[in-house]
């Protein structure tokens, strides 16, 4: 699907043709995106907002309509709502740092899943740590769906927030956010969403699911690195404290005493990533022209495709097999370790991911050191699904 607007993938590594199924890590780019960045640089490069002339009010504009963008996207009901970011991580540390600074106390708990990426777990380690409050995790069952009906006993008077993925990014496992939402909510428990396996593969809608924060990154939804969004309901963003001082998140300031700015700039602080941001809509846009719908479909027809060829291959086992997963696939082959597939695939043109993909509590559910991981994106083809189960197929041969 549209690999034409993809020129990377065309290239050949070691002679051979490339066959890119590390999207989870972060996905290609559309020429669009690519173009808007020289744009960009070429036309209208500029600090933002306090600057009266022209190519300032230019580079407003679109900075602040990929806020629409975005919102629109994401179905967030203002885009005060929408704080920019550098990606997942940083969405999320800001939410563990503002929201702990304001609201956890000695003994308070916080719930993560065990499922979820470093990224949404470190945060909240250094939240509780620096508040003497408690991490409390979800556990998943070995087919990695995570045991909802605990999230009642876990949840006490002391639970502050809930934080897990929407998609995990090591098992492929889409969570059932809604209920996870629903059961947090009646024990008026806030719930941020790591959605950043989820924005360029299934339709979100936060306000619909009525998440208190949902964070991704645009690098892994076809957009540049370096930029990436923090959607929080309002309520809570005028009361937590801002995550960084700096220029821009200011109403006036003197020595005795700084008032902040409204949102969502009270968030953020410094000169952003303005041609990136610019990327990002570019993204959506491109997402949008396709429609979600549709890539999801295409994913998950590869999905099946490529799991059903993979487990022909004998002594593979998947890790992650949960009733509902989006395009993730993680696998080991025998006693072949990961990483050794992986160069062997590698040198076939095959980029895979290994490892512990920065879920090591998963690694040590499963007992395992790692695994390798096939991720897909839009443009992925059922001829390199073929490709990958014969590039394993040969690497497992060399390997024996
Ligand atoms: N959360 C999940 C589920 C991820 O897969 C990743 C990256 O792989 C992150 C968070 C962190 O994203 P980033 O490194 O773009 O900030």
């Amino acid at each position: 699907m549209n690999r034409e607007y993809f020129p990377i993938l065309n290239e050949k590594v070691y002679g051979k043709p490339l066959v890119y199924l590390d999207n989870a890590a972060t996905t290609q780019k559309p020429v669009s995106v690519i173009n808007a960045l020289s744009d960009y640089y070429l036309r209208i490069n500029s600090n933002i907002h306090r600057g009266v002339h022209c190519l300032s009010q230019l580079a407003t504009n679109e900075f602040e309509q990929t806020r629409e963008t975005v919102r629109q996207y994401i179905h967030a009901g203002s885009t005060q709502e929408v704080i920019f970011t550098r990606g997942a991580t940083e969405s999320i540390n800001l939410v563990a740092s503002s929201f702990g600074n304001t609201y956890l106390h000695e003994g308070d708990e916080v719930i993560v899943s065990e499922m979820e990426h470093h990224s949404n777990i470190v945060p909240w380690q250094l939240a509780c740590e620096h508040h003497g409050a408690k991490l409390r995790v979800l556990p998943f069952n070995d087919k990695g769906e995570l045991i909802v009906s605990d999230l009642e006993q876990l949840i006490t008077d002391r639970t502050k927030i809930v934080a897990v993925a929407h998609v995990s990014n090591s098992l492929g496992t889409v969570n059932p956010i809604e209920d996870i939402i629903r059961i947090a909510h009646s024990h008026n428990v806030p719930v941020l969403i790591d959605g950043a396996q989820a924005v360029a593969h299934c339709p979100v809608n936060v306000q619909a699911l009525d998440c208190d924060f949902y964070c991704f990154s645009g690098h892994k939804m076809y957009a540049p690195m370096g930029i990436g969004v923090m959607y929080g309901k309002e309520h809570w963003l005028n009361e937590m404290q801002p995550y960084q001082g700096g220029g821009e998140m200011i109403k006036d300031v003197t020595f005795d005493k700084t008032t902040y700015n409204e949102l969502p700039f009270k968030f953020e602080a410094g000169t952003p990533s303005v041609g990136d941001v610019i990327g990002l809509r570019k993204a959506i846009e491109y997402i949008q022209n396709i429609g979600l719908e549709k890539i999801a479909a295409h994913e998950q027809a590869l999905l099946n495709y490529t799991t059903e060829k993979l487990a022909a291959i004998e002594g593979i086992r998947f890790i992650g097999e949960a009733a509902h997963k989006t395009g993730v696939i993680s696998f080991l082959v025998g006693d072949i370790h990961p990483y050794d597939l992986g160069v062997l695939l590698d040198n076939q043109g095959v980029a895979v991911r290994t490892g512990h993909h920065c879920t090591q509590p998963v690694m040590t559910h499963f007992n395992i050191p790692g695994t390798v991981r096939a991720s897909f994106a839009l443009y992925n083809t059922f001829e390199e699904a073929d490709m990958l189960t014969s590039a394993v197929v040969k690497a497992k041969q060399m390997l024996s």
